[in-house]
């Protein structure tokens, strides 16, 4: 017994519904979002999406780090997104410790994170005028491309466009 069985079980069940896919890799609707790997988030479901649509970057916070810019590139260059919504939510874990928090919970158990930045949100609003305008004037994405934000309630499903 594996601490993964349950997920193997579940595929084999998932696989005998699934028959075959003709999907591309490519984002069907051109579409890029950028949210938290908070468990509370559906982004497909909230966003009327279907897999094949859209790629979906996830880290803690929703941050745009160096790793989502250049996933971003590749996504636009290679995979045909076309425009990017930055999808922070409320009640987010990252926005209720510092990194000094961090530092201090890791080193209770012997591990030093002090080379590691977190991007822990001290003020969200800031945060993600921040990444949008991250993205909107990197030098590796195009000029003009469609580029918003929106914050996901995680309690009642709502979104609320944000547009800096
Ligand atoms: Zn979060």
């Amino acid at each position: 017994m594996s601490a993964f069985d349950d997920l193997f079980a579940a595929n084999a069940e998932f696989a005998k519904e699934f028959g075959s896919s003709d999907l591309t890799g490519r984002a069907a609707r051109g579409l890029g979002v950028v949210t938290c790997m908070d468990s509370r988030i559906d982004p497909l479901g909230l966003l009327g999406l279907k897999p094949g649509d859209a790629k979906i970057l996830r880290n803690a916070g929703a941050r745009v780090t160096d790793d989502v810019l250049r996933t971003l590139v590749v996504g636009v260059y290679v995979l045909g997104v076309e425009r990017v919504l930055v999808m922070p939510h409320t009640d987010c874990g990252m926005t209720k410790v510092t990194d000094a928090d961090i530092h201090d919970l890791t080193a209770e158990r012997g591990v030093d994170t002090r080379s590691l930045d977190f991007h822990t949100v001290p003020d969200q609003w800031a945060a993600l005028r921040h990444d949008l305008t991250r993205i909107r004037t990197s030098p590796f994405l195009p000029t003009g491309m469609p580029v918003t934000g929106a914050i996901y309630d995680v309690r009642s499903g709502r979104l609320s466009p944000v547009d800096y």
